[in-house]
């Protein structure tokens, strides 16, 4: 059976709305590097000489016990706690809604700055924890089967409200260390995953700062192997990834033939399947420990035939690497249907018998829509087209 596949556009008619920081606010500690943490108290007065050990007190209180006022920095003194609580300030998004799936998985979503949405989702599993976290509020990209794709409204998350994510979920897991007791080796949150909303390498810095943040060894210290950034395939900032991140990388692949990749993933018109490959086999990282996962929808009939995994193991061949299949997520007015069980299995067997790992990902959270490709704010969805305001402003 062929389904009719629709054409999109690389780029859709998004609006970028710049993040305007809300007037008169103080400086926000949260999301800022060490570096810039330690400027910006020397900035407003912290002597030169203090500043690397005030830096390395605050540091801790933030992100390695989870504190949020600065009265309770003990180690400070009063009136330097005094001082910085006129000065800065500890801000998080806001948790609008919290949901959990018959499954476990959790899903939040936060309202920041601006009043904009973005959804984060807790998986637990067996041994693990995987914390998937949005980078834009939307995407400008228009992957065809890609619930955030259709989201007309775009901005880039700060390097706070990325952070701020992994906070509020330590928050709501208690998963922070309690002072005066041992350090726990075991998190409840023990993985990250760049695979909410938006296409992280289209927020490269803010991104980075904020995984410096998760991986610091005095703060949250997630080992860099335990975070996952996936991309579309942003070929110019691949490289970087590895050179200035360090972490794990996923490709949302999805299709063997060109034909087939403009339309499901459009950015493919930029950088096509050739030049993607090219980059990965350049990727400085990458070694048989260090493998690239590369993400594949399931697509009944549009990209699911046993010659579509032949000429995917072909296309790879060389590239350490992981094949993740992962069964289509549907939303309300999605173009396409989930390939079939069977379908699936026969899929993964070819890529096993190439030699390959074939896991399918099992869908979690979908009594939520909390599963892959699924997120979209709520906001977005109820709001109104132009048309539709004006009307009803004519009707009084
Ligand atoms: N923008 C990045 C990361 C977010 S999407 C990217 O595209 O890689 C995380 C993964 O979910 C990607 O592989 C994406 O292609 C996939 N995905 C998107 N919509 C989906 C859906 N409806 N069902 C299953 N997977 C989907
Ligand atoms: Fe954006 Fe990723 Fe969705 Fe494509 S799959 S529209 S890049 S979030």
């Amino acid at each position: 059976m062929t389904i009719p596949v629709p054409q999109a556009p690389i780029t859709q008619d998004v609006l970028t709305i710049p993040r305007k920081a809300p007037e008169g606010e103080t400086p926000n500690l949260i999301g800022m590097t060490r570096e810039q943490l330690r400027a910006a108290l020397i900035e407003h007065g912290t002597p030169e000489k203090q500043a690397k050990m005030r830096e390395g007190q605050i540091w801790q209180w933030l992100y390695h016990w989870g504190v949020r006022e600065f009265t309770l920095m003990t180690n400070l003194s009063k009136d330097y706690r005094a001082f910085l609580d006129r000065t800065f300030q500890i801000k998080l998004p806001e948790i609008v809604t919290k949901q959990v799936s018959a499954d476990g998985t959790r899903k939040y979503l936060l309202r920041i700055d601006g009043g904009h949405e973005v959804e984060t989702v807790y998986i637990p599993e067996e041994g693990r924890g995987t914390l998937c976290i949005s980078s834009q509020v939307g995407c400008t990209l228009t992957c065809s089967f890609c619930h955030t794709g259709t989201q007309k409204l775009v901005r880039n998350l700060t390097a706070a409200e990325i952070v701020g994510q992994v906070m509020i979920a330590r928050d709501d897991l208690g998963d922070w260390d309690t002072p005066g007791e041992a350090k726990r080796e075991e998190r409840l949150v023990s993985n990250v995953v760049l695979m909410g909303m938006g296409e992280p390498l289209y927020n490269f810095d803010n991104v980075r700062d904020a995984m410096k943040i998760v991986m610091d060894g005095e703060g949250i210290s997630l080992s860099r192997r335990r975070i996952t950034l996936s991309t579309s395939g942003i070929v110019p900032e691949i490289a970087r990834t590895a050179e200035e991140i360090g972490c794990l990388l996923a490709i949302s692949f999805h299709a063997t033939t060109d034909e087939v990749r403009d339309r499901l993933v459009p950015v493919n018109k930029k950088w096509n399947i050739e030049t993607l490959l090219k980059a990965l086999r350049d990727y400085p990282r990458l070694s048989n420990s260090e493998r690239i996962t590369f993400e594949y929808v399931m697509l009944k009939g549009v990209n699911d035939s046993d010659e579509d995994a032949k000429r995917l193991v072909r296309l790879i061949r060389g590239i350490p690497a992981k094949i993740n299949l992962i069964p289509f997520n549907e939303w309300p007015g999605a173009p396409y249907e989930r390939s079939d069980w069977e379908r699936i299995e026969a899929f993964a067997d070819v890529i096993f018998k190439a030699g390959y790992a074939s896991p399918i990902r099992t869908p979690r959270g979908e009594d939520i829509m909390a599963a892959c490709g699924q997120l979209k704010s709520a906001t977005e969805r109820g709001r109104k087209s132009k048309a539709q305001i004006a009307a009803e402003a004519a009707g009084g």
